[in-house]
């Protein structure tokens, strides 16, 4: 499997010479199977430019794939009206969301193309759109499993797994947005830090939310998200290979992330922790196996 990143960045588009390294847009993975199966993490603005890129990859051919949405903020699901292979009749996409959030899901996502907001209605795209509730958490699909946990963040999210079917345990973990700070957000149907360790233990690459700096966070706190520091010390004792910092705050510029960056690759060093720590990098590939 291999993992693009489409968009990396938190809360808020961020275009401009300041952040062209690291990426402005919203949060986009693009997942691979080994069979080429297509695999669709959050349909922030990133999502925009993948679709660019499967039009100009189809050649004619049909596009089809599933879409898991960690949850419904703007930021995950804004680049869904500029998604080119939506509009296009052939194409078939399944959008998944959690029982929870899944009356929410496709009343915001139709909402955000009301005719108030945007011209083209949801139910007038070309493709085939169709909402799939997750059953207890778990899906197999083409060449792959998924497996979802809910974590800490307001309204309720998801953090998801995808492991090969045929490799377990050289797996992604994708939580884009979490506090993992226990006296964060109130979230009643968060996990514990134990049982999200057990979900990511044996994973090779954790993205992870890590918005904040220690000062930052101090100001956010109960706003969903976490620190480099707390994001470190998950991934040392969920003894993942590689942590990508994901959800870059706004204000972050591509300076100052590298920064924090060196402060994070310290921090390992001091805890004499094996961990390769990477910032989320628009444009990037990572190859899990
Ligand atoms: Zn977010
Ligand atoms: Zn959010």
């Amino acid at each position: 499997m291999r993992v693009r990143f489409w968009g990396t960045r938190g809360s808020c588009p961020t275009p401009g010479a300041d952040t062209v390294r690291y990426g402005g847009n919203t949060t986009c993975l693009e997942l691979r199977t080994a069979s080429g199966a297509l695999v669709i993490l959050d349909a922030g603005t990133g999502i925009r430019e993948l679709g660019r890129s499967l039009v100009a990859g189809a050649n004619g051919e049909a596009i089809r794939g599933d879409i898991f949405f960690s949850h419904a903020h703007w930021d995950h699901i804004q680049g869904l009206p500029f998604f080119t292979p939506a509009f296009q009749s052939g194409n078939d996409f399944t959008l998944w969301g959690a029982p929870s959030l899944f009356g929410s899901l496709g009343v915001v996502l139709r909402q955000q193309m009301s005719p108030v907001v945007f011209p083209v209605a949801f139910d007038d795209l070309g493709a085939r759109m169709e909402f799939r509730e997750l059953q207890s958490n778990r899906h197999e699909g083409a060449g792959y499993s998924m497996r979802a946990i809910p974590v800490r963040h307001p309204g309720g999210a998801l953090g998801f797994r995808f492991d090969a079917q045929d490799a377990p345990g050289q797996g992604l973990v994708f939580i884009p947005d979490n506090e993992l700070d226990a006296a964060g957000a109130d979230a009643p149907e968060a996990s514990t830090r134990d049982e999200l360790l057990a979900f990511v233990r044996g994973a090779r690459v954790l993205v992870h939310d890590a918005m904040y700096t220690g000062t930052e966070y101090m100001h956010h706190r109960g706003w969903g998200h976490s620190s480099y520091r707390d994001a470190i010390e998950f991934a040392l004792d969920a003894g993942v290979e590689t942590l990508v910092l994901f959800h870059h705050d706004p204000e972050r510029t591509d300076d100052a992330m590298d920064e924090q960056l060196a402060l994070c690759r310290q921090m390992v060093e001091e805890r004499k922790g094996v961990l390769d720590v990477q910032g989320a990098m628009e444009g990037v590939t990572l190859e899990l196996d």
